[in-house]
């Protein structure tokens, strides 16, 4: 009986694994996006937003946006467009974020900053999508 069920859960793991595997989702990558390419992680420094939006003309910054504690976060995170829900780079972290705030790719604070702003964002009232 114990090797029938082993039997049965490893049989599962290699439909999921292939499954996985097909749409790209093993690297976080949603079906038909370009190899290598990723679900870019924010870092909240808000350089985008204030630079433009979809929600406003061109080079306006977005009255969405909103500062707290260096932290610039959306202040409609649940319904924001799809533009700035799931965007695509060929890094994990935005580039631009790293260099703004100069975290130098040191890893245990790029951590802390998505922690610390997913809490910010939870706090003004959404929940992260
Ligand atoms: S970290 Fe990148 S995506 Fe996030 S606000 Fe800054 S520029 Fe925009
Ligand atoms: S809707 Fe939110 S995420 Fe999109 S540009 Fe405005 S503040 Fe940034």
């Amino acid at each position: 009986m114990r090797i029938l069920t082993k039997f049965i859960i490893v049989q599962i793991h290699v439909a999921v694994t292939r499954c996985l595997a097909i749409t790209g989702r093993m690297n976080n990558e949603p079906r038909g996006c370009a190899k290598g390419w990723v679900v870019m992680y924010c870092l909240y420094c808000g350089d985008c937003c204030n630079r433009m939006s979809p929600i406003t003309d061109n080079g306006d910054p977005c009255p969405l946006l909103i500062v707290k504690d260096n932290f610039y976060v959306c202040s409609d995170y649940h319904n924001r467009p799809k533009q700035c829900e799931h965007h695509m780079f060929s890094s994990r972290f935005c580039p631009i974020g790293l260099d703004v705030l100069k975290l130098n790719n040191n890893i245990e604070h790029i951590r802390k900053r998505i922690d610390d702003g997913w809490e910010i964002i939870k706090e003004n009232g959404n929940e992260p999508g």
